[in-house]
This record gives structure tokens, C-alpha cells and sequence, in this order.
């Protein structure tokens, strides 16, 4: 059946309407009250006006109250606009000059912030979620972030708005249901503008349709076919304004009647102490996350043993990582490979024992792949060749917000997707990540890709985290360097580290300087941005 993501919501609410559909620190909401939530909020964004096709940002970390926004926007017809709440006051206002959002859900501890932007920019209605209130006083501490705004405002936490105009988030939740009359979206609509994360540039919004997000959400199921309807405990740790988040917490979640157990960020403590009164059975998240739970569940080994399902996507996953995972949890730890611009899922290894970890598996269902040329797409390459990833399925975009020039660059003719990834598939259709065509060093006529650079250095047992890049070289070319991150009380001894690289990598691709961090600069999904190492290398160098 042709159904939005409306339409899924409301038939899991109907189907699955005693079941918890949501916890938030032990606090749970049933899917027949989520419905009747979503009913009231849908009611009050229309009488502030929204219609169909409108944005309506939400700038919230994970909450109930995101859940409930963002389907009551949907259930109108509004475009939802998803936004980093960490991001600071100058990166909102670009994300709002872009989209032009009338009507914004935000975190209180943001609602200044956007208050503050300048009127042509300022959306009419400022709806603050005060996250604290619901909470135990006990509980509050975990609700620090680290966002810029708080270290401006002193009202972090007790976060009575003070700017004028704006809507307490409980004004919208007395309403009555929107009428069952009231129009809802189709198939085709757009559902929600997604930002990229910004890791190559500046991020771009990408139009997802209903039927986009719907593809993804099945295609997602059809992966794990084990899923009980009913009967899973999702966590969700990944933030839900990102595209996987969205995709593997929130809209599987919800079709398959899970529990969604809501983080508002990843901390071992809170997932561990939820784990003891939920017990998560599917968990999407990213090599790090699954690293230093598992560490830290080594002391509590019941708290993950009812895993069976862990996706990880985002960026490459070390083969070691699987191997630990699965001996402590006895679960299965899965890589998928998607982006943004595919809703976002369009590659995953097979739910069992012929997953081949190291690879990202084989295309999801309806959804093709071709291996091209990337100075010349129209070109495609041979079996085990390498060359850029083109991708085309339902879950494919509709284009970037208000950017032709882009959109004409990225969707070829015929609905293929560029991905700016360079992969290998095996005879045998198993994708390999190479690195994106846009981060490969190019020194003395080979291609170094950073990645491989980075997992011979992963490998070093000091080595917590590590990022390579080209650094420009006075003959035009460039010379590999690095930044690693250390393990706690390790010495750096460049020297010895590069004969310890010189065992796996051939003598060219081995980094003529290694830097040690503190701290490498990451993504808030976690993924290690090299255009950021880069610029800091260089400044090093002076
Ligand atoms: P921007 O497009 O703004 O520069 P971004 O590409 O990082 O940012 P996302 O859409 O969040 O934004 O990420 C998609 C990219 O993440 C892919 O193009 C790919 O480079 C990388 N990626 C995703 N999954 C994997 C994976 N399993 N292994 C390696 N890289 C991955
Ligand atoms: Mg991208």
C-alpha cells in the first residue's frame, strides 16, 4: 500500500496502541497517547497557521517532543527541518536564511538564539520545549550538553525563555485532535529538508519525500528479518535531526511497533543504567559508540546481552570492532553504507553469517548501483576496479533545497545519484569503501586513501583515534600526513610509529609527518573531519 509516513504512524497507533512506543529516562509514552500527542500539536500548528508545504524547523535533541513535532508537522503537510541544537547561533541563522521556516520547535536553552536572529529571518512562532521540566531533579545533570549557547546564557538549564513571543511547548498539547477531515500529505510531498553533515563543506539541505523516507524505513526492515513486530527495544543514541537517526531510530522504530529508548546524547552511564530496566535489542550507531560500550559493559555483561542487531554506518568500522562486539554480546554488528542524499540507507551486509565484515554488503532491495569514471560518469568500470559509487532507488532525493546548480551535479540523468565515494565491488557484488574522491591524497602520481592511511594506524595499540590527509608539497603535489589521537598514559614516539606502519603500508603511503591531538575534531555524529586536521596541520607548520 502507498502509505506517507503519516499514514505509518497512525496504523502503528491503532496496531501497537498499549505498547510503550517511547521511553525518555524511564518515563514512557504509549503509542495510542503518542497518536493522541501528535493530534493535539498537528491542531495547534494549524492554528498558528502552518499549512502544507511550509517548514517547520525543529532544533531539539532527542526527546519525546521530537517525536511528537515532527509528526504533527508531517500530519499537516509541513516540510520538517531538522537542525543540530550544538550548532552556534551564526550556523542556525544560515540554516534559517536558507529555509525560511515560519514556525520553529526548539529547545529551550536555544529559543534566544533564534529569537535573537533578525526579523526577516525570525520565525513567527517560537515554540520552547523546557526539557527539564518533566524531568527528576536527579536526572537533570544528564541533559547538560556541551552547546555554545549555554556557556553564553546563564539560564542553561532552568531555561525560562526570556525573549517575548514565545510559545510554551505545553500550549500546543492541550488542543483536541486535528480533524480527521483536516487534508494530509501525499506519497510524493516532501516530508523533510535534511542538512549533510557538512564534512567536505558547508552542509546542504536535501528534499526527502514521503515516499523516500517510507522506502528507506521498509527497505530497513527487509534487512533485519528477524525484527519481532512488537516486541524490539530500539535505542536510540544517534541524534534523530540526522539522517540515520532519523531513518534507523525514528521511522523503522515506529513501523515495526517498537520501544524507542530516547538519549539525548551518548553517554555510557544513561545507556547502561536504561539497559537494566530496557534491555536494548537493536542498536544503530557508529564504531565509536560500539567501542566504548562494550568496554564498559565488560563489568555489567547482562546490560547488552539481549542485542541482537547493531547497524553501523557513517564511516568505516574496523574489523576488530565487529569481532569484539559480537564475542561480548553474542549479537550480530552489521556495517551499512548510505548518505544523506539517500535517505539514507543504499547499501548493507546481509543479516547473518554471510556478512562479510570489511565490506558494506550488497545494495538494499530496489536499489541499484554502478561503478564509474569519476572524471567522466558516463564511463562505467569493471568488476574489483575502483571508481565512484552511483546509486538509484526510491530512496534516491528529490534535490537540494534552492541549489540547481548542485542538485544538477549530484542527480545525473536518469536518477542516478553521485555519491563522491570511491568503492571496489567484488565479482560477487560486495562493496568495498575506498574513501570519497574529494579527501584521496594524490602524491607523486598514486592515490593515497586516507582511510586505508588511518586503519594501519588504528592498529597501533597507543592509537584511540586517527585522521591522514594530503598536505600541499612546493612541487604542485602532495605529501601524506597525519594526527592521531593516543590512548591514555601512551607516549608518542613518531619514529617508532612509522616502522610500525612501514609492516603494513608500502613506503609511499606511509606519512611523512605524524602529529599527535588531544582531541580530534569530530562531527556530532562522530565521523573525524580531515578538512579541519588539514587546516590545523598546516597552521602547525606555520
Ligand atoms: P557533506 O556532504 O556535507 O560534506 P557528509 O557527506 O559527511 O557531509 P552525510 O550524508 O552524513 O554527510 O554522510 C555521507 C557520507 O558518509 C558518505 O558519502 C560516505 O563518505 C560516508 N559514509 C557513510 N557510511 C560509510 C561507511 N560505512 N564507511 C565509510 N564511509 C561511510
Ligand atoms: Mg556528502
Amino acid at each position: 500500500p502507498a502509505e506517507t509516513l503519516v499514514d505509518m504512524m497512525d496504523a502503528s497507533v491503532k496496531r501497537y496502541r498499549r505498547r510503550t512506543a517511547l521511553e525518555f529516562f524511564g518515563a514512557e509514552t504509549s503509542y495510542h497517547d503518542l497518536g493522541a500527542q501528535i493530534g493535539a500539536v498537528a491542531e495547534g500548528l494549524r492554528r498558528l497557521g502552518v499549512t502544507a508545504g511550509d517548514r517547520v524547523a525543529l532544533i531539539l535533541p532527542n526527546c519525546p517532543q521530537h517525536v511528537v513535532a515532527f509528526y504533527a508537522a508531517l500530519r499537516l503537510g509541513a516540510i520538517v527541518v531538522e537542525h543540530n541544537p550544538l550548532y552556534t547561533p551564526p550556523e542556525l541563522r544560515h540554516q534559517f536564511e536558507d529555509h525560511g521556516a515560519r514556525v520553529a520547535v526548539v529547545w529551550s536553552n536555544v529559543a534566544d538564539t533564534v529569537a535573537d536572529f533578525p526579523g526577516d529571518i525570525r520565525p513567527e512562532h517560537i515554540i520552547a520545549v523546557d526539557l527539564t521540566r518533566a524531568l527528576p531533579l536527579g536526572k537533570r545533570m544528564a541533559l547538560r550538553l556541551p552547546i555554545p549557547q549555554a556557556r553564553r546564557s546563564r539560564a542553561a538549564l532552568s531555561t525560562r525563555p526570556r525573549a517575548r513571543g514565545l510559545v510554551p511547548w505545553e500550549r500546543l498539547t492541550s488542543r483536541r485532535a486535528i480533524s480527521t477531515r483536516h487534508p494530509r500529505p501525499s506519497l510524493d510531498d516532501t516530508a523533510v529538508l535534511q542538512y549533510t553533515s557538512g564534512t567536505t563543506g558547508s552542509p546542504k539541505g536535501a528534499v526527502l519525500s514521503h515516499r523516500n523516507l517510507r522506502a528507506n524505513a521498509m527497505q530497513s526492515r527487509a534487512w533485519v528479518p528477524g525484527l519481532h513486530l512488537g516486541d524490539e527495544v530500539f535505542y536510540g543514541v544517534l541524534p534523530l535531526f540526522h539522517a540515520y537517526g532519523l531513518t534507523l531510530c525514528l521511522t523503522t522504530a515506529m513501523s515495526v511497533g517498537a520501544r524507542l529508548v530516547l538519549f539525548p546524547k551518548f553517554d555510557t552511564k544513561l545507556v547502561l543504567d536504561a539497559a537494566r530496566h530496557s534491555p536494548p535489542t537493536f542498536l544503530p550507531a557508529v564504531p565509536p559508540i560500539y567501542d566504548t560500550l562494550v568496554t564498559a559493559a565488560a563489568a555489567d555483561p547482562k546490560a547488552l546481552s539481549r542485542i541482537r542487531y547493531a547497524i553501523s554506518g557513517a564511516m568505516s568500522l574496523p574489523v576488530t570492532t565487529v569481532d569484539t562486539w559480537e564475542h561480548a554480546t553474542g549479537g550480530l554488528l552489521v556495517e551499512g553504507y548510505g548518505m544523506t542524499e539517500s535517505s539514507p540507507i543504499a547499501v548493507g551486509n546481509p543479516m547473518g553469517p554471510t556478512r562479510r565484515p570489511g565490506t558494506v554488503g550488497v545494495p538494499f532491495p530496489s536499489t541499484e548501483i554502478r561503478v564509474v569514471d569519476p572524471e567522466h560518469p558516463e564511463t562505467d568500470r569493471g568488476a574489483g576496479e575502483e571508481g565512484e559509487l552511483l546509486i538509484r532507488g526510491p530512496q534516491v532525493f528529490q534535490g537540494y533545497w534552492r541549489r540547481p546548480t548542485e542538485t544538477a551535479e549530484t542527480l545525473l540523468p536518469g536518477g542516478w545519484l553521485r555519491t563522491g565515494d570511491i568503492v571496489r565491488v567484488s565479482d560477487d557484488g560486495f562493496v568495498t569503501i575506498v574513501d570519497r574522491v574529494k579527501e584521496l591524497i594524490i602524491t607523486g602520481g598514486f592515490n593515497v586513501s586516507p582511510s586505508e592511511v588511518e586503519l594501519a594506524l588504528l592498529a597501533h595499540p597507543d592509537v584511540r583515534g586517527a585522521a591522514a590527509v594530503g598536505l600541499p608539497r612546493a612541487d604542485g603535489g602532495e605529501v601524506v600526513a597525519a594526527a592521531v589521537e593516543l590512548r591514555d598514559g601512551a607516549a608518542f614516539d613518531e619514529t617508532a610509529m612509522r616502522d610500525f606502519l612501514r609492516t603494513s603500508l608500502t613506503p609511499y603511503k606511509v606519512p611523512r609527518r605524524i602529529e599527535p591531538f588531544d582531541e580530534l575534531p569530530r562531527s556530532l555524529i562522530g565521523k573525524v573531519l580531515r578538512r579541519q586536521v588539514r587546516e590545523e596541520l598546516l597552521a602547525r607548520a606555520g
